[in-house]
């Protein structure tokens, strides 16, 4: 968990995002959150994708997912794992411009709180999902005004490892409907 590759990507005297070093300000906050956030952002670069994020130890876990997410679980779709954003990068959204890194405009889809599956407290919660993470299986129960209910993101095997599928699991918050705009 460190922003190194997030820095090294970005020149902060010409983007707009939220600098490498935000996390030290975020970890006097993130205690006194009782739970773990999510956003997604829909980011139109040079290639339209959606960023979808997950809190985990004062950083973004992220994945880049080039069709969205689906609330249908027939659809699975592709999750590129991506480096580690700060924390408040959760809060970003507006326009990078030319000549950046991700350069085009970033939304804010989606944002809520989230746990893992089978355990709503935050630091056992943490613990589960950094342990799936390192086993590339991780489920979890995302609160957000689109998303909602169990998704799980399973890492592909013999293929780079930085491939993930996102996959909503069945549940009353699943469905057929197309909620991307
Ligand atoms: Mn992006």
């Amino acid at each position: 968990m460190n922003l190194d590759d997030y820095g090294e990507k970005r020149n902060f005297l010409s983007t707009n995002e939220p600098a490498d070093n935000a996390a030290s300000k975020e970890d006097k906050d993130k205690d006194l959150n009782s739970e773990l956030s999510f956003v997604v952002q829909k980011h139109y670069a040079s290639r339209l994708h959606y960023d979808f994020r997950l809190e985990l130890d004062g950083v973004l876990k992220s994945w880049a997912v080039p069709k969205g997410p689906s609330v249908n679980p027939l659809e699975k779709r592709l999750a590129v794992m991506v480096e580690d954003h700060p924390l408040e990068y959760k809060d970003f959204q507006g326009v990078i411009s030319e000549g950046n890194y991700g350069a085009g405009e970033v939304l804010i889809w989606d944002k809520g709180t989230y746990y893992a599956l089978g355990a709503s407290e935050k630091n056992r919660s943490t613990e589960i999902i950094r342990d799936g993470l390192g086993k590339g299986h991780i489920t979890f129960i995302l609160n957000g005004n689109k998303l909602k209910g169990e998704f799980t993101l399973i890492r592909l095997k013999k293929s780079d490892l930085k491939n993930w599928l996102l996959v909503k699991k069945r549940d009353e918050f699943a469905g057929s409907n197309n909620i991307l705009d």
